[in-house]
């Protein structure tokens, strides 16, 4: 399997340090507002990167986390923090603010279907991890204290700028506007900030530590929650684009100032998605919703068949349109999965057909997850099957290669059902009304189908049904 590494901006064949497991790290929500397209764009890219491992024969071992404080509102460390923004906003705790959209995370996320990970993890629940990481970089000597917080010196770590390409001097440059006059480059980072000393405002969320009252920054969770679970050193990481120069150049200073070796081996990034081709933003209105999409009748595997109409490294466009013409490819393919229960003898499609389809859908995803491939092997087959038919001594292996699909994709194909005898009797005597030429009654009995939802198709000797 290939996949296209960040760290050494090269497609490399994926070694694992103790396959078949693979240890897997991505970044997740910061629960202070609702997940719009553009989160689900790149929660489902990770998905099918731990089917596509698990479709590929190893056992992925998964985590995500939940960002439930710290996340300032602006990368600088300055600004408030997202949580107590959006406690503000609603007129709740920081705490009832991160359990309302958490909650509203996961139950989207289930709706579409993604891989529930192995570990979910909050980093109000590992505040112990990331003091305790905090103290061994201290020891180590990459920290200093100023009146605001503990921060990391990145001019300590020497390798500091090599993950993004960054050029210091250029930061350095362009800091002398910089609000934080203390601290000693542009690009040092809060480990752990204090909570504010006057009475002004109280935080919701702040904890004891050796260094006071406070609460972690936000990058730290990932390093200590990644090394508690999957070890100092793990496969593969991920996350979005915008991630590179700041929170992941971050985690890999802090990771490896407190391990001394390589944080994780493979950095995967999900490129920007934009909305009718703007950023997506609050001012702009445009934060789509999975609730939007349903509310339009799209279902959530639609969206994801069109999350996977671009590669994971191309910038993607989300647009009605498009999402429209998803929706209608996603009916095609499930008219297609109920030619499972209508093979027949004089179907040309055989087993090696649907084999080789199989082969290079799953040749597609191993070379770094190539989906545009994957679904143009997948509408190939679509249109052999829907022209000419499933030869009756392929139909096991249809059924095999559906449930094979949905494993890797998550469209939901396989285990639709067949229609009942009686459904079937009406189909039979539409065909017998249209030999007579019958049309009226023909038509009629098209009509009594159409409101049991089936639609029919008829072809040069036969009549096909679908579930669309
Ligand atoms: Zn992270």
């Amino acid at each position: 399997m290939k996949l296209y590494n960040t760290l050494t901006r090269q497609t490399e064949v994926l070694e694992l340090l103790n396959a078949p497991l693979a240890t897997v790290y991505t970044c997740g929500p910061t629960v202070y507002d609702y997940a719009h397209v553009g989160h689900w764009f790149t929660y489902i890219r990770w998905d099918l990167l731990i089917r596509t491992l698990k479709t590929a024969g190893y056992a992925p071992k998964w985590v995500m986390n939940i960002t439930d404080v710290g996340h300032l509102v602006s990368d600088a460390d300055d600004g408030e923090d997202k949580l107590e923004k959006g406690a503000k906003r609603e007129g709740k705790t920081a705490w009832e603010v991160a359990k309302f959209y958490t909650d509203d995370f996961l139950h989207d996320l289930r709706a579409l279907n993604i891989t529930e990970p192995n570990f979910l993890t909050k980093a109000t629940d590992h505040i112990p991890e990331q003091i305790e990481l905090i103290q061994k970089l201290e020891q180590k000597g990459f920290t200093y204290v100023i009146d605001d917080g503990v921060y990391y010196d990145t001019s300590k770590f020497e390798a500091y700028a090599n993950f993004a390409k960054l050029d210091l001097d250029d930061l350095q440059a362009g800091a002398r506007v910089a609000v934080n006059t203390q601290k000693r480059n542009p690009t040092d980072f809060a480990l752990w900030k204090f909570s504010p000393k006057n009475n002004a405002h109280t935080r919701d969320m702040e904890w004891d530590s050796p260094w006071g009252k406070g609460f972690p920054g936000w990058h730290i969770e990932c390093s200590a929650m990644a090394m508690k679970y999957l070890g100092e050193t793990i496969d593969l990481h991920a996350g979005g684009i915008d991630h590179i120069p700041v929170h992941h150049t971050n985690e890999i200073a802090q990771s490896e100032a407190a391990t001394g070796k390589r944080f994780s081996n493979y950095w995967l990034h999900s490129n920007h998605v934009t909305v009718n081709g703007e950023k997506i933003s609050k001012s702009l209105g445009n934060g789509i919703r999975l609730a939007d999409i349903e509310a339009r009748g799209i279902s959530p595997e639609a969206f994801r068949l069109h999350v996977f109409e671009s590669h994971y490294r191309s910038q993607s466009k989300f647009s009605w349109e498009s999402l429209e013409a998803a929706n209608n490819r996603l009916a095609a393919y499930q008219a297609t999965a109920d030619w499972q229960w209508q093979a027949n003898d004089s179907g040309t499609v055989q087993k090696h057909t649907i084999e080789a389809a199989r082969h290079s859908i799953l040749e597609a995803l191993e070379n770094d997850l190539d989906t545009p491939t994957v679904l143009a092997a997948l509408s190939k087959l679509e249109t052999a099957i829907n022209g000419s038919g499933i030869n009756t001594d392929s139909q096991v292996v249809f059924v095999d290669f559906l449930e094979w699909l949905d494993n890797a994709l998550g469209l939901h194909l396989s285990g639709r059902p067949d229609i009942s005898d009686e459904q079937k009797q009406l189909i039979h005597e539409r065909e017998e009304a249209r030999q007579h030429q019958d049309w009226a009654l023909s038509d009629n009995l098209r009509e009594q189908l159409k409101l049991q939802g089936i639609t029919i198709k008829d072809q040069a000797n036969t009549t096909v049904w679908s579930r669309v």
